[in-house]
């Protein structure tokens, strides 16, 4: 198999456990909120570099977001991608996950030169896993979805291990090819020492604005957006639970009794 160049996608996202919501714009607030790379994309990173180190090739990080959405880029060259390229400009503001996908889909384009998109299955803030399979929509390819084993024929096919509720499914996949991967793929690396010295370079991330994308702010953001948000709210976390006393029967009993009465059962 000849060398691999693989695309990792890698949102940053708040640390979930602190998001608050603004009932008022329907939206998270961000301000104050640590940010974290989306914990699936560390997985898909880790796929791309263990591919990288067994075919050779390259790796390419690639985000959407504001400025500080460079902080994720700079931790995914530490942990050892190639290079790295940040979509920011105010006329991305705001997008679904549909205007997401295709603004990402344009800038792949752009990069032209890749075997395979690594995606994580699902960002941990806006949760839909809707992005990658967007994007092979966008670039018309193949897409795997749940992979918790990715490994390179002697043809140069892909076969995927997915995950699936109760089984595992392996499929092959001519490349290119898009993948979205699970936490279950692998633990991903810390920074080495060496990364650290040497590849954690910020001169490696490339800003790329919709001009650079030729792309028109009609065709981007907010406005071209299909989907609102109608309300967005927090659970409520103030009704309290109750404890079922008892042996396991008398608990089970006592809880199915319960049920029918809520008319859950
Ligand atoms: C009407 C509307 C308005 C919105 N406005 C805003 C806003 O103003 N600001 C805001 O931050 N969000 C906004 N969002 C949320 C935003 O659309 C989603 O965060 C984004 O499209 C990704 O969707 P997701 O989080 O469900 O990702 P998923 O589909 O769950 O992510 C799957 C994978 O796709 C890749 N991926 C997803 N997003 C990105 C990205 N940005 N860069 C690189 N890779 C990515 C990652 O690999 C990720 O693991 C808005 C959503 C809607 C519907």
């Amino acid at each position: 198999m000849s060398a691999l160049n693989i695309i990792v996608t890698i949102k940053q996202v708040p640390d979930t456990a602190e998001v608050r919501i603004n009932p008022k714009t329907n939206s998270l607030m961000r301000e104050g909120v640590p940010s974290i790379v989306n914990p699936e994309d560390r997985n898909a990173l880790e796929a791309a570099l263990m591919l990288r180190e067994a075919h050779g090739g390259t790796v390419t990080a690639l985000s959407m977001g504001p400025p500080q959405a460079r902080d994720a880029l700079e931790e995914a060259l530490c942990m050892g991608a190639d290079r790295a390229i940040l979509l920011s400009d105010r006329a991305f503001a705001g997008a679904d996950t549909l205007i997401t996908a295709f603004t990402l889909s344009r800038a792949i384009m752009k990069i032209a030169k890749y075997d395979l998109i690594l995606a994580g299955r699902q960002a941990i803030d806006g949760d839909t896993a809707q992005v990658g399979p967007q994007i092979a929509g966008f670039l018309d390819l193949p897409q795997v979805t749940y992979a918790e084993g990715l490994e390179i024929q002697k043809g140069g096919m892909l076969v995927v291990q997915r995950g699936l509720e109760d089984s595992n499914q392996w499929v092959q996949v001519k490349l290119p090819a898009l993948v979205t991967v699970t936490g279950r793929i692998n633990h991903p690396r810390y920074p080495s020492l060496y990364h650290v010295a040497d590849s954690c370079d910020d001169a490696k991330i490339k800003t790329w604005t919709a001009k650079d994308l030729q792309l028109p702010e009609a065709m981007l953001g907010l406005g071209a957006s299909p989907t609102t948000v109608k309300k967005i709210f927090e659970p409520d976390r103030t009704i309290k639970g109750e404890m079922i006393p008892g042996d396991e029967r008398e608990m089970a009993a006592a809880l199915i009794k319960k049920l029918k009465e809520m008319h859950v059962l």
